[in-house]
């Protein structure tokens, strides 16, 4: 089959599959395909910054890791959209919508160690195949071409080049108004790449058959309609 996946016949809709660095712009893309497809879309990262913030709130150490495991087994997991007929799922934990705290610096900064955790890694990792089981999704992340659904019906990763990953951040707090120093954003996204790839357990790296593209000089828009055509490519030759 091109792309070198294996098609699973029993699920009943097409699982997409996207990767990539830090601030590449998976969400923003990732959104638009499953609009334009009328999927499903699950950012995996918010879990792992999930977990991050509510140790953090309940002061369990982060370095041990049975005492985090054994906090995300305790706490319940749901994934729904915000908004009624919303395409986009995010995460609860126990009944409790999370989407806004997880955006502070505290659980950027920490949520590495948190995704370096193999007992956590594993059972995030099972939450999101069962979340995948139906198809009809599309999933970003680090590992879920390579590790989630290495057998998705499209994988993509998705790249661009530190500096313009950088760039974007700083224009993106600048219109929102905030403070934002280039040099600072950058420094951050090197730290995140560098424990990305360099993680002992599943790492970011380009799965087998997955649709490199290079966003550095295309639009968000562009980048969907380049996603789009190969997922229809796909479909059209697994017929
Ligand atoms: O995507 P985002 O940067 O918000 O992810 C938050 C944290 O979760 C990062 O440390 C990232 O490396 C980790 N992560 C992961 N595996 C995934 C998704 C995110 O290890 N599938």
């Amino acid at each position: 089959m091109p792309g070198g996946g294996r098609v699973n016949r029993t699920r009943r809709g097409m699982i997409i599959a996207m990767d990539g660095p830090a601030g590449v712009g998976k969400s923003t893309v990732g959104g638009l395909v499953a609009k334009s497809l009328g999927c499903k879309f699950i950012n995996t990262g918010e879990m792992y910054r999930a977990l991050t913030w509510k140790a953090l709130e309940e002061g369990v150490d982060l370095d041990d890791d049975r005492a985090v495991l054994d906090l995300a087994k305790r706490l319940k997991w749901e994934f729904k959209p915000v908004e009624e007929g919303g395409t986009t799922l995010k995460t609860f934990l126990d009944g409790q919508g999370v989407t806004l705290q997880i955006r502070e610096e505290r659980v950027s900064v920490n949520s590495s160690r948190v995704a370096a955790n193999p007992g956590v890694r594993r059972f995030l990792s099972k939450l999101q195949r069962e979340l995948g089981r139906d198809g009809n999704i599309v999933m970003e992340g680090r590992d879920i071409t390579t590790h989630v659904f290495p057998d998705a019906d499209a994988k993509i990763y998705l790249d661009a080049s530190p500096e313009e990953r950088a760039s974007r951040r700083y224009r993106q707090l600048k219109s929102a108004g905030q403070d934002a120093d280039k040099g600072a954003i950058l420094a951050a996204i090197l730290k995140r790449d560098l424990s990305d790839l360099k993680r002992e357990i599943n790492p970011l790296k380009q799965a087998p058959g997955a649709l490199v593209i290079d966003s550095t000089h295309l639009t968000m828009h562009q980048v969907a309609d380049k996603i789009i055509r190969h997922v229809r490519r796909e479909a059209r030759d697994a017929r």
